[in-house]
């Protein structure tokens, strides 16, 4: 049985102003394995936050969970209670380590009194405890608990921000964490400490680890699974070096031949045709047809099923044959 299971998730925006819901997660589903990296890719707004705010059932009007499951260990987390899912789950089972986290600091308190107030709003109150399990995963990251523990998140710098919310996120050393693009916003020296961090976090302590990002050069980095997202919809899932050597949907390859690599020439890196979708716009068939050049008439009408090819998950119409 896979750690974490999701199925048929649908999430919804309802914008009352105009009267419409932008639906930005469409009927996703996927596995994690206990023990494994996986990552999830894609470019914004393709829903990837929105996806892990539904799993930790983060998510704030006007955003809705219109439909689907997510299973942890075969319960559905979204059947129950808000107080259980505290209680047994939420940053217990599963935390995260959310988007722009150097910015999720309260900045009049101090880095210690994160990790009080972290566990206090888990009933757990006995502070010497609390500072001796902070004081390991600060150090574990990398930190110093004697030299961070009284500064003011104003004192830190990008990198040690971010490896305070890492160390936040281990607090009450969770089976698994969502880090949503903990590289982001850092120096590229600090992005390979971190993503070393990330490896080490998973193959020391077992964390297993859904590793979300815009970026996909850095997913083999760290990640043995990959899950691509375009619009609000899985298009291919499959080990990574599988997926970046030999790419099977056209959005993922669009997606790796506009990526710089340090052993690619300019002319290689090909930008992704077209824009983005507009989240207002509800695209028929394949959300990618208007910028892919393989699209078809039946991918104008018609939603791709999923095809299984080779252990590799693809959504497309070319896989028809
Ligand atoms: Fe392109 Fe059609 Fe495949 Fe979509 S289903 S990726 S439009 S070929």
């Amino acid at each position: 049985m896979p750690l974490l299971s999701v199925r048929n998730l649908n999430v919804e925006y309802r914008l009352p102003d105009l009267k419409i819901a932008v639906k930005a997660l469409k009927g996703v589903s996927m596995d994690i394995n206990k023990g494994e990296i996986v990552s999830i890719v894609g470019e914004s707004g393709s829903g990837k936050s929105t996806l892990a705010l539904a799993i930790m059932r983060m998510l704030k009007p006007p955003a809705v969970i219109k439909g689907g499951n997510v299973y942890y260990n075969g319960v559905d987390l979204l059947s129950l209670s808000e107080h259980e899912f505290n209680l047994k789950y939420k940053w217990v089972k599963v935390s995260m380590v959310p988007q722009a986290s150097q910015n999720i600091f309260n900045p009049t308190m101090r880095v210690k009194d994160h990790f009080l107030d972290t566990a206090r709003a888990h009933g757990i109150s006995d502070e010497a405890d609390v500072l001796k399990r902070a004081s390991e995963v600060l150090e574990f990251t990398k930190l110093d608990p004697a030299r961070v523990f009284n500064l003011y998140p104003h004192q830190l710098s990008g990198g040690m921000k971010q490896r305070v919310a890492i160390a936040l996120s281990l607090l009450l050393n969770p089976e698994l964490v969502i880090m949503d693009e903990p590289t982001a916003a850092l120096d590229v020296v600090t992005q390979m400490e971190i993503l070393k961090l990330v490896k080490m976090i998973n193959e020391e302590l077992g964390t297993t680890i859904i590793f979300i990002t815009h970026d996909i050069s850095i997913v083999p980095m760290v990640a043995s699974r990959v899950i691509v997202l375009y619009n609000g919809e899985v298009m291919e899932i499959g080990a990574t070096e599988d997926v970046i050597i030999d790419p099977k949907h056209p959005y993922t390859k669009a997606l790796v031949q506009s990526t710089p690599s340090l052993s690619s020439s300019p002319e290689e890196v090909r930008p992704i045709p077209g824009e983005p979708p507009n989240p207002l716009e509800d695209i028929q068939g394949c959300p990618f047809w208007p910028r892919c050049q393989y699209a078809m008439d039946v991918c104008k009408v018609e939603k791709p099923r999923e095809y299984n090819i080779n252990g590799r998950v693809v959504r497309c119409h070319l896989y028809e044959k």
